[in-house]
């Protein structure tokens, strides 16, 4: 079997560092792998629309944004495929007869589809296309036959539902569909990096975003405002580290070079932690801290991003090019499709 993996995000605001350490800078990782036969990396518009339907120049803009955040991490169109999904409408023709395969109530149980139902206020009425992007997911991953897809961990349930249908679709009309796995951030602070908020996820939709394109003053105005342990009101009160986000981010980002670097009476995180949790340590100091591990970081994306940014029309080119390959790609699996399905009635005049 080949490896191929699948993944995406969707064009409603420009990348933040809760999708670099979820999933960005893993599949950057593994592109350079060479562990990979093919790596298909999808600007998902058509599914930002089902809850933005109203606000197409916001899902259109954010295309070049999120290819620039792509190229400045070091997604590199030479090894991946990265491409727009509605210009590939083969993966609108296979949801639609994904739909047959899975029940309404099955797709209102999904967890993360009934946690952004409430987020959205949808829950008076919610638009079928919103309810159903699972299945479109479904589509999504099963059009390239990818077993791999690096995800944050709210996209669990999508990846399950995925692999349902495939285990319906293969078991109904014969063996066609790869059966995929999510392949998760290793440390757990990735999985879901909260919000500066304190909220349990930094979302886009949610306002609570360090983003990667971020200026130095606007990191450091974020993470000097950030939420920390509202329990820890003087320097000697004791501290709880393991649900307040710097140090959350601090697990997510900081090695023990930044801290001989940036401060090096603590060898290392745990030891800084130690500190917190006895007491006698401010909440300033860690963010002195994180402030700079964060400028180190994202600096040299910041600069290639500003680098590429100047040339759009070539953006558009390269997103071009790879949606005519997924295109391709998604028409061989569309074409097996109904051929299993007994649809395939004009296969031979073509
Ligand atoms: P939206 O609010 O529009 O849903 P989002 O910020 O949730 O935007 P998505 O485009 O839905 O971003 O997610 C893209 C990928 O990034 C998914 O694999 C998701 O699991 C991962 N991801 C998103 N937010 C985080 C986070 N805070 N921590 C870790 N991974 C994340
Ligand atoms: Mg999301």
């Amino acid at each position: 079997m080949k490896n191929i993996i699948l993944t995406g995000d969707r064009p409603t605001g420009r990348l933040h560092i809760g999708h670099y350490v979820g999933s960005l800078r893993r599949r950057v990782e593994l592109q350079n792998s060479g562990n990979f036969d093919k790596i298909y990396i999808m600007i998902a518009d058509a599914q930002a629309l089902t809850d933005n339907f109203d606000n197409p120049d916001k899902v259109r803009a954010n295309i070049t944004e999120v290819a620039l955040d792509y190229l400045a991490c070091g997604l590199d169109p030479a090894k991946s495929t990265l491409f727009v999904q509605s210009h590939v409408a083969e993966l609108t023709e296979l949801a639609f007869y994904y739909m047959n395969l899975v029940t309404l109530a099955r797709l209102e149980r999904n967890p993360t589809v009934k946690a952004e139902i409430k987020q959205k206020n949808f829950e008076l009425s919610i638009p079928t296309g919103f309810l159903t992007y699972p299945i479109s997911q479904a589509a999504d991953i099963t059009a390239f036959k990818a077993n791999v897809v690096p995800v944050g961990d709210d996209q669990l349930p999508m990846i399950e539902q995925a692999r349902e249908i495939v285990r319906s679709f293969n078991g109904l009309y014969g063996e066609t569909l790869v059966e995929p796995k999510a392949v998760l951030p290793s440390n757990k602070a990735c999985l879901r990096l909260p919000g500066t908020d304190g909220k349990a996820k930094m979302s886009k939709s949610l306002g609570n975003c360090i983003y990667l394109s971020d200026s130095p003053e606007e990191i450091k105005r974020k993470v000097m405002s950030m939420y920390t342990d509202p329990n820890h009101i003087k320097v000697t009160d004791p501290g709880n580290t393991s649900e307040n986000p710097t140090f959350l981010y601090l697990e997510a980002f900081s090695t023990e070079e930044h801290f001989a670097k940036y401060l090096p009476e603590y060898a290392n995180l745990n030891e800084l932690k130690a500190h917190y949790e006895r007491g006698g340590l401010g909440d300033m100091k860690v963010k002195k801290l994180l402030n700079a591990v964060l400028q180190e970081t994202l600096e040299p994306i910041r600069l290639r991003r500003e680098e590429l940014a100047k040339d759009i029309p070539a953006i558009w080119d390269m997103l071009y090019k790879g949606s005519e390959k997924a295109k391709a790609a998604a028409a061989e699996t569309l074409a097996e499709v109904k051929k299993a399905m007994k649809i395939d009635y004009f296969a031979n005049r073509q």
